[in-house]
């Protein structure tokens, strides 16, 4: 029989977790963090369950946790979504991705992706009788060619998908991104899918470039996040999609017949966590710099060259002075012979580029996690 995605293999995340355990590895893959969620996430969770809230939760997300994710967007980026009418909360920043595509996507329509991104994008795109059209990015610095991407605007394209700060390699867009993406969008009826899971997660002083600060790239927008990565429980899966009313009228369409509704006991957790220490979001860079630094440094003592991380909780890694085998042999290579897991990046591409040595390396881990790897990334 004809399948629908001939090309899809298992990902790249469930592969390389699977043989990290099975190698007794250190886990670098695969983005999570190793360390405690915020004590007050669990009690309010706990208190939650106790408090009778087991059953299903409104379709677009408990009230007050909506109210939350307004008043930090508000609080953040100086505009505030109405709750009711612009925020939809999901299972992860995966599904509101999904439901975003099938929103708006129609069979034939392209959906412009920039290389690498994030491996979930394409079948998703693919399952809408999409076509989605790879737009490389630069390959060293990750930045995006508004010249490129411009070329590749047909009237057949329906939305273009970004995502900063970036994952695999952590590049965040600036002021100057901003504006060419909005003169590029301007007169088009191009929806935006920005998905900025790791909106909170920047360095060194930098301004995420949220698509909610600009009236012109908000009213086509899908803007997605996840509190997986803001609050450190990547298992817990709620994320939520902020989108003008219209939109989120056609999202909600698809939401509601694809899981209805999110995780009740955790949507109150956040709701309350959101409220009551904003600090948290708002010093998340500051909690992961030291972290970041200090593995550069470590880094530095071994042969693999560490690109800038202006974003985001993942280190590329330049493996040219080691071996010259590909990114998926290397990265299983140092999972069996080493002992670290990473993350090749061919998976993020359409056509990955020639030649390229870069593997990807998580830092959202404990000291300890950091330096068994690192000693044994020294052995290279
Ligand atoms: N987008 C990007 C760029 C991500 O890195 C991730 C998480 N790995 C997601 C979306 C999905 O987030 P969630 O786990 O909330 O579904
Ligand atoms: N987003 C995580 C990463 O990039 C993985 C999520 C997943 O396993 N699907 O590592």
């Amino acid at each position: 029989p004809r399948t629908k995605l001939p090309r899809v293999g298992t990902t790249i995340f469930a592969v390389m977790s699977q043989l990290a355990a099975e190698h007794g590895a250190v886990n670098l893959g695969q983005g999570f963090p190793d360390f405690d969620i915020p004590p007050r996430l669990v009690d309010a969770l706990a208190r939650a369950m106790l408090d009778g809230l087991n059953q299903y939760a409104p379709m677009t997300g408990l009230p007050s946790l909506r109210k939350a994710i307004a008043d930090k967007t508000e609080r953040c980026y100086g505009y505030r979504p109405d709750p009711d009418a612009e925020i939809t909360v999901t299972s992860g920043a995966s599904e509101a991705i999904l439901d975003a595509i099938h929103a708006v996507v129609r069979p034939g329509d392209e959906v412009i992706v920039l290389d690498p991104c994030y491996d979930c994008y394409e079948p998703a795109i693919e399952l809408a009788g999409g076509v989605p059209v790879h737009v490389p990015l630069d390959p060293r610095t990750f930045a995006p060619d508004w010249d490129l991407i411009r070329r590749a605007v047909t009237p057949k394209t329906r939305m273009l998908m970004t995502n900063t700060p970036h994952n695999p390699s952590g590049a965040m867009f600036d002021a100057d991104d901003i504006r060419q993406l909005t003169g590029l969008l301007r007169g088009t009826d191009i929806f935006l899918l920005s998905d900025e899971v790791y909106e909170h997660i920047v360095y060194d002083g930098r301004r995420h470039e949220s698509a909610l600060r600009y009236p012109e790239l908000r009213e086509r927008a899908f803007v997605v996040s996840s509190f997986g990565k803001t609050y450190h429980c990547t298992g817990w899966k709620v994320g939520y999609c902020v989108a003008p009313p219209a939109l989120s009228a056609e999202f909600r369409k698809v939401h509601q017949y694809n899981t209805f509704c999110t995780f009740t006991p955790a949507q109150a957790a956040f709701a309350e966590m959101i409220e009551a220490e904003p600090e948290h979001y708002e010093q998340l860079g500051e909690f992961y710099q030291p972290r970041r630094d200090r593995f550069r440094e470590q880094l530095l003592t071994t042969k693999l060259k560490p690109l800038p991380v202006p974003g985001g909780y993942f280190q590329l890694v330049d493996y040219s002075d080691v071996s010259d085998l590909d990114a998926a042999a290397f990265c299983r290579w140092l999972t069996v012979e080493h002992g670290v897991v990473a993350i090749p990046l061919s998976p993020f591409y359409g056509t990955p580029p020639q030649g390229q040595r870069l593997a990807r390396l998580c830092f959202a881990k404990n000291e300890a996690t950091l330096d068994a790897a690192i000693e044994r990334l020294a052995r290279l």
